[in-house]
């Protein structure tokens, strides 16, 4: 039975964009990757390209995948941070409101059912691509160190979560996926 919690029901939860499968999400029709920054594909406010990260982004781009940041970081964090790896972003992108995930896929020329969202937070990232039909991959955050805002939503994140596992969810283990 359909139950509330199923807006935040991500897909797939993994460690880290490391474990993200990316052979098997081409195989099924995916080709754009939308990923949320602070905490998923770098620690938050990191100012870095880690050099792990830069070969998960080769790794993808020779797949066939278009990589586009979607991230609610003020525009010149962002901005920084794609000027350095060269990925594309939408910033501030406000997920979980529609209008970013539309934008993004509108600029690539993707369909909802060949787009993906990674993102390590089930309140923004996860209902924000579930909304917009997308397949929504959870990751671990990487690390503590978090915005203000973002700390008080986990709490609430942390109940979500417990629930969601309740219903099924596989929680991952930490792989020490940190992408350095
Ligand atoms: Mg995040």
């Amino acid at each position: 039975m359909a139950a509330w919690s199923d807006r935040f029901m991500p897909d797939e939860y993994v460690a880290s964009v490391f474990d993200v499968d990316l052979d098997r999400l081409r195989r099924d029709g995916r080709k754009l990757l939308l990923c949320d920054l602070d905490n998923t594909l770098v620690p938050w406010n990191d100012p870095d390209v880690p050099s792990r990260l830069q070969h998960w982004l080769a790794a993808a781009h020779a797949r066939g995948f278009t990589v586009c940041i979607l991230s609610n970081n003020r525009g010149p964090r962002v901005q920084a941070f794609s000027a350095k790896s060269g990925v594309p972003y939408i910033a501030p992108a406000r997920k979980p409101r529609s209008a970013a995930f539309r934008q993004a896929m509108a600029r690539f020329g993707a369909q909802p059912a060949e787009t993906v969202m990674i993102g390590d937070q089930l309140f923004t990232d996860i209902q924000g691509g579930k909304r917009c039909g997308l397949y929504t991959v959870l990751v671990l955050p990487l690390h503590p160190r978090e915005w203000w805002g973002t700390r008080l939503l986990r709490a609430a994140e942390r109940w979500l979560l417990r629930r969601l596992v309740k219903r099924g969810l596989q929680t991952p283990q930490a792989t020490g996926g940190n992408p350095t």
